[in-house]
């Protein structure tokens, strides 16, 4: 039975293998939820907050609190291009194609 602090679901538990052969369980505290990073660029997204009403953690435009403000401008571009049949879907970097299909459609 771990120890009465180990039993809390705030611990991790890993079973690690020692060189004697036998398995050892070691336990870490898990980290909380890091900083939100853009998917495209892994920018860090800088106006987005876990605490709050959800209008008030992540910015309310499109792709807040997913897209970085540069790379969300890029998707509106290229999303406006494909939509006025400037540029076909097959020119849309590959990055940013998900993303434009979400606006084009
Ligand atoms: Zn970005």
């Amino acid at each position: 039975m771990p120890n009465t602090k180990n039993r809390s679901t705030s611990m991790r538990k890993v079973k690690r293998r020692v060189p004697s052969g036998e398995s050892r369980e070691y336990y870490s505290r898990r980290s909380g939820a890091g900083a939100a990073h853009c998917a495209v660029c892994k920018g860090a997204l800088k106006a987005v907050q876990s605490t709050g009403p959800k209008s008030s953690r992540r910015p309310e435009r499109k792709f807040g609190g997913v897209l970085c403000h540069k790379c969300q401008k890029i998707v509106v571009v290229e999303a406006s291009r494909v939509k006025e049949k400037a540029k076909s879907m097959d020119d849309v970097d590959i990055i940013y194609r998900k993303y434009v299909e979400g606006i084009v459609k």
